[in-house]
């Protein structure tokens, strides 16, 4: 099809911001590093290669996912742990702070209470930035690997992805079924997966991850947080995932919490302020 007279000229509009963020709640990130600087470490968590584990944080304490053997990406699911139907809101979250996040940004949570349930306060690959290929790390992008793609594009049963990870740690966590356990599981983060959309197709890529032995991605929790971190089956996602060929390693999970008075300024988010009416 031939593009119509003018089509340059639309396609020289430039673009406009969906959600400014200058009006957004901001952290106040002088009085969470003054806090960091006091934590005590409160628990720790190891997930294991190719499984998950779930881990809870109190409101006004932090936590951190460390790589501790070998370059390893992991997806991350977060609830309001007094209520699952609170739950991390990916989609939301990419839409306010861009394709993949950092310090100072923050994990939202789904409607109706659209708050911020964490925010990050360390990123020891902030450095990475966006790559040549327009690839960065940390990604609100990419779902999480599941057993239906797998079985749609490629066939067979992977018992082994995220989801099924994710699935299988909070059906144990809960003591429910998995079959019921799995509609709680969401759109995750992608801690230290590298990635980005290509330029010429717009397709989903993944690169080997910068992550190090040592590098640590660290949160404060808003809320009172059940987590729950799956170690992709894909590794460092350099090649493939949905599979056992890649080289895994396991993620460390700690829980901090800071002298209570650093937080003296904190107010806990509340839930979002619209009526819920939708029309007079
Ligand atoms: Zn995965």
């Amino acid at each position: 099809m031939s593009a119509p007279s003018g089509a340059a000229a639309r396609r020289a509009i430039a673009p406009v911001i969906c959600y400014p963020v200058e009006t957004l709640p901001a952290p106040d990130m002088p009085m969470l590093d003054a806090a960091r600087a006091t934590l005590i470490k409160t628990g720790e968590v190891i997930v294991p290669p190719r499984d998950a584990a779930t881990f809870t944080v109190p409101a006004g304490h932090f936590f951190r996912i460390t790589s501790v053997e070998g370059s390893q990406v992991g997806d991350l699911n977060l609830w309001n742990a007094i209520d699952l139907s609170e739950r991390f809101y990916s989609g939301k979250t990419r839409a306010l702070h861009g394709t993949h996040i950092t310090r100072g940004q923050r994990m939202w949570s789904s409607f109706p209470a659209l708050r911020p349930m964490a925010t990050l306060t360390y990123d020891s690959l902030e450095w990475y930035g966006k790559d040549e290929f327009g690839g960065s790390v940390h990604d609100v992008i990419g779902t999480r690997c599941d057993p239906y793609t797998h079985n749609l594009l490629s066939g067979g049963q992977y018992h082994y992805c995220c989801h099924s990870n994710l699935t299988r740690a909070l059906a144990e966590h809960l003591n429910i079924p998995r079959i019921e356990a799995e509609t709680h599981i969401h759109d995750v983060l992608n801690v230290f997966m590298c990635t980005g959309f290509t330029r010429d197709t717009g397709q989903y890529f993944m690169k080997a991850s910068p992550v190090r032995v040592g590098d640590t991605l660290e949160f404060f929790a808003e809320i009172d947080l059940l987590g729950a971190l799956s170690a992709c089956p894909g590794g460092d996602c350099s090649t493939v995932h949905s599979s056992d060929h890649a080289k895994c390693h396991p993620l460390l999970v700690e829980i901090f919490k800071p002298a209570p008075d650093t937080l003296a300024k904190w107010t806990p988010p509340q839930p979002n302020g619209y009526s819920r009416q939708h029309g007079d």
